[in-house]
């Protein structure tokens, strides 16, 4: 008799939604797998559920999965390199940068979402006149590659006094740091706001190979597969305006990884997908 009581105050919605803050996604729904009244209350309207889970906190899987997909070179063995890689509710204090997932509303911080390049690892300067190293992952490939910061350029930029910090999505790229392979640096900006729809992502540095470049390699693989479908099927319906309803996709990396808050997980379930 003394559990249906308790999940009958369990399921009183004032309850849960304090309850949530305290917990992850994943308990939310063993929750509602508990009892139909848990059940009910938690998942039968789309609404209640994504509010629940908005007030949940980020369960760190997003760097689970950045862990086992990225290799780390041998140079961040060889070296004294550092790897920043860490969840935001994991971050001492705690980032409170997080959002709820555009595809399945669970919570998901900055460091578990979706990046284009994420920029995982640096290796401080020795002496004072030299620059510290950068280097990362493109999406979830798994070899890790060199990243020059705008100071690298001699350019004005302020990774320098935040070396410890990712600095996802920026700077330039440049080769993978285990393959012998060597090719020109592009400016990451500028892959992730190509038109994916218009041919190949050549690189600025193209020079009328078939092959792309191993800088670009990466991010060919993804947009290789993308270009080939319409956009109807790889967006959402609030984004669906921004795009042609026929014809090749008109996306551009960044309108599809980054404007949209994307988890880790729905990610590879993207990918799969197409
Ligand atoms: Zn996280
Ligand atoms: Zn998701
Ligand atoms: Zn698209
Ligand atoms: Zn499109």
């Amino acid at each position: 008799k003394s559990l249906p009581h308790l999940l009958q105050i369990l399921t009183q919605y004032g309850i849960l939604e304090c309850l949530a803050t305290h917990l992850f996604a994943k308990d939310i729904l063993s929750l509602a797998r508990t009892a139909k009244a848990a059940h009910q209350a938690i998942l039968c309207s789309r609404e209640s559920r994504l509010n629940l889970l908005k007030k949940t906190s980020c369960d760190g899987i997003g760097v689970r999965i950045r862990q086992v997909s990225h290799r780390k070179s041998k140079f961040f063995y060889a070296f004294d390199c550092r790897d920043n890689t860490r969840c935001g509710a994991a971050q001492e204090p705690p980032n409170s940068e997080m959002y709820p997932c555009v595809s399945c509303g669970v919570t998901t911080c900055q460091e578990c979402r979706t990046h284009c390049v994420y920029q995982s690892h640096y290796q401080l300067a020795d002496e004072e006149d030299e620059l510290p190293c950068f280097s990362g992952f493109v999406l979830l490939d798994e070899h890790e590659m060199a990243i020059l910061s705008p100071e690298h350029l001699r350019e004005s930029g302020s990774w320098t006094t935040t070396v410890s910090l990712p600095h996802h999505d920026q700077g330039f790229l440049d080769s993978p740091l285990d393959s012998g392979a060597f090719s020109s640096i592009e400016l990451i900006d500028e892959i992730i706001d190509t038109n994916l729809g218009d041919g190949e992502l050549k690189g600025t540095n193209w020079s009328g190979s078939p092959h792309p470049s191993a800088v670009v390699q990466a991010f060919w693989k993804v947009s290789e597969r993308r270009k080939r479908n319409l956009c109807k099927g790889c967006f959402e319906d609030t984004m669906l305006a921004a795009c042609p309803s026929q014809g090749p996709c008109c996306c551009t990396l960044r309108s599809h990884f980054l404007d949209r808050w994307l988890c880790l997980r729905c990610y590879q379930r993207e990918e799969k997908s197409i």
